[in-house]
């Protein structure tokens, strides 16, 4: 095959395909010379892919030599050998900017929506969602673990509400009037932690500054959707000087047409990738190369030396056959005349409510619309749903109502995630990974404040929810020709245990089993059923998946424990890093984790730094650390210290 040729300034060093958490996350941390702790020192000890870092700037530890310019620099100090997660902050200078890889590496950053956090924004802002559901240390900023609680200390953003307190201004209010930060039920108990703050504040080590323990501070909180949103424009965008000046990313032919500055380190573009080919590339200027061609919707092709794909989930929507119509699983069909797939809420041209109940209820004709699933999103939409005047919302559930404060177990967020985590790396077996993935996240659930906001809305007779109850027919039935999502439909649903009484004093387990059927007649049904992965269905992955292909299970591809898709200079943040991160790898801290082995990794291999050797060679052969899957060092992590509560 002849070599592809491409003008040099389409040459860039790294190409990250997305602008989400999981992107911002990589690019920060690249960017980033002194990177937080994520790991305690006795866990980096056992931790082989941070030992390979030569900076290792992944463990900060008290022992640690700081140059007068880094003391300057935000510090999270492990405090000593043995406090678990204890750690002490030092206050950031949040206008100051530093570079892992000396402002050498010239990174493309390409996204369709054109923006950071674009996608993230959008259904944020279709669910109203008013405050997140992970805790305050989970953010892309790879600075400080406590980068965002600093940041609201920073703004004197502390306002906090309990759910109570707060119930009744999530129904009804904007974001505006909202708390910044919302304590989360349910996961560890208060007053211990009043005592133990107390107890640390007459304690010598407060001299240094705050004492940070994840119990005290970081577990109760969620922050708002604006605290967040405000905290990733200045503490990741604008910090690491990633706001493209303020000017909204061009689309990739003018940006290449123009071509104003071309030797700008970071550049941004609009854009959809649409191919990914591993080849020889001739570079005007350049000895022929091997690397990535990317291909983008509008005819332009970059080349890069290595790419990240932070291009999110890539799920394909499991929409139920009686909404489908076939049986066919090798088509998606995310829609339908009187149905659509939440994923599709999303998209340009949809609202919640739908438009032919928003034009039922501007015509003051009754409207009504069935929400399946039994996640934190049916929730969320069926919420928005009443707010916005649907008369009568049926939520439907083939299983009881679950509620958890996070989406995954609490072992896996909470202050010894990371031991939880190690025995997840210790498994070889992809296919035990896999297993214990679905096992942390234990299928959908509801916060405990959307569970009691739900509740309200059922005694107010503003909705009806059917737990156990599964739908075996849907005929829809058009009343406009001219627009078929108009119409009825005629579902018969069996339920196994029958209405939810709302009484909760009846165990689970003491409730009578009836069968009943059930007929629903609503105007229009949203299917909030989730999504599975599939990295070699997603378009622009398609071609590597067959060139070059690697193991999949559950959709997931089997990276290296560096996050490289087999020999490939190309990296998975987000979603694909499941089977390696563990099952946080759907969720911001598990982004950031992703992030810190891809900047590892690109280190290694010298992708970006000066005198890089020469062209030919890819960046495999230039690494003399050739990595498998199965490298992993075991150990005893049951020998981990734990503090024990008195
Ligand atoms: C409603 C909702 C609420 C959530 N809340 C939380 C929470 O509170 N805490 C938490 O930890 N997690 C949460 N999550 C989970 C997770 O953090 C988010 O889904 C997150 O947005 C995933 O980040 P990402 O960067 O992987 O993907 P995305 O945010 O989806 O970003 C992917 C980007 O890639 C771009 N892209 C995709 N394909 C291409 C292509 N071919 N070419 C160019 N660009 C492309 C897209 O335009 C998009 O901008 C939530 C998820 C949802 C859906």
């Amino acid at each position: 095959m002849d070599p592809v040729t491409f003008p040099s300034e389409h040459f860039f060093d790294l190409v990250v395909i997305g602008s989400g958490p999981a992107a911002l996350s990589v690019v920060t941390r690249i960017l980033e010379s002194r990177p937080a702790a994520l790991y305690t020192e006795e866990e980096h000890t056992h931790l082989h892919w941070l030992r390979k870092n030569g900076k290792d700037d992944s463990v900060r530890s008290s022992k640690n030599k700081t140059s007068t310019k880094d003391a300057k620099r935000p510090l999270l100090k492990t405090k000593s050998v043995g406090r678990g997660n204890e750690r002490v902050i030092v206050p950031q200078n949040t206008n100051e900017q530093s570079c892992q890889c000396d402002g050498s590496i010239r990174i493309l950053i390409i996204d369709r929506l054109g923006e950071w956090m674009a996608n993230w924004d959008r259904l944020f802002g279709i669910y109203q969602i008013p405050h997140l559901r992970s805790p305050l240390f989970f953010h892309p900023a790879p600075a400080d673990i406590d980068a965002l609680v600093a940041f609201a200390e920073r703004k004197g953003r502390m306002k906090v509400q309990t759910p109570n307190d707060h119930q009744d201004k999530v129904r009804r209010t904007s974001q505006d009037g909202c708390p910044d930060l919302i304590e989360v039920p349910g996961c560890v108990g208060k007053e211990i932690s009043k005592h133990k703050r107390k107890k640390r504040a007459q304690q010598p080590s407060k001299r240094m500054g705050d004492i940070v323990n994840e119990r005290d501070r970081r577990d109760y909180f969620t922050p708002s959707t604006k605290l967040f949103h405000d905290f990733i424009r200045e503490d990741c965008i604008k910090r690491y000087g990633l706001d493209n000046e303020g000017k909204p990313w061009p689309n990739a032919k003018e940006a290449f047409q123009q071509n104003d500055e071309p030797d700008k380190r970071i550049q941004f573009v609009r854009g959809e990738v649409t191919n990914l080919d591993w080849t020889t590339l001739h570079i005007s200027g350049w000895e022929k190369l091997q690397g990535f061609s990317v291909e983008l919707n509008d005819g332009i092709r970059i080349a890069a030396k290595a790419v990240v794909c932070a291009g999110g989930p890539g799920a394909t929507p499991g929409v139920p056959e009686y909404l489908t119509n076939t049986t066919d699983k090798t088509q998606i069909v995310p829609s339908g005349p009187g149905w659509c797939h939440s994923t599709q809420l999303g998209m340009q041209g949809r609202t919640l409510p739908p438009l032919p109940l928003q034009r039922r209820i501007k015509d003051k004709q009754p409207s009504s619309m069935v929400v399946i699933g039994g996640g934190l999103t049916s929730a969320q939409i069926c919420d928005v749903a009443i707010r916005n005047g649907v008369e009568d919302v049926t939520l439907l559930m083939r299983g009881y109502f679950k509620i958890k404060p996070f989406d995954l177990d609490l072992k896996w967020v909470a202050r010894y995630a990371n031991l939880e985590k190690m025995r997840f790396w210790q498994e070889d077996d992809p296919q035990k990974r896999l297993e214990a993935m679905y096992a942390a996240r234990n299928g959908g659930s509801i916060t405990p404040r959307y569970a009691k906001l739900i509740k309200q809305y059922q005694q107010e007779g503003k909705l009806k929810i059917m737990t156990c109850t599964k739908v075996d027919k849907a005929e829809w039935t058009p009343m406009n020709e001219d627009d078929q999502d108009e119409g009825e439909c005629n579902a018969s649903a069996k339920s196994s245990k029958g209405e939810d009484s709302g009484d909760e004093s009846i165990a689970e387990d003491e409730i009578e089993i009836k069968e009943t059927k059930q007929t629903l007649r609503p105007h229009y049904i949203i299917s909030a059923t989730g999504a599975a992965p599939k990295f070699s269905q997603v378009p622009f992955l398609r071609n590597i998946a067959k060139q070059h292909p690697v193991p999949e299970y559950g959709g997931l591809p089997w990276l290296t424990e560096s996050l490289q898709y087999g020999k490939l200079p190309l990296f998975c943040a987000g979603a694909f890093s499941a089977l390696q991160i563990g099952p946080g790898a759907f969720n911001l801290e598990g982004m950031r984790a992703a992030a810190d082995r891809i900047a590892v990794r690109l280190q290694e291999l010298a992708i970006g730094q000066e005198g890089e050797g020469d062209a030919e060679s890819t960046p495999q052969q230039k690494s003399n650390n050739t990595q498998s899957v199965s490298q992993f060092t075991h150990f005893a992590y049951q020998h981990l210290p734990q503090e024990v509560e008195a």
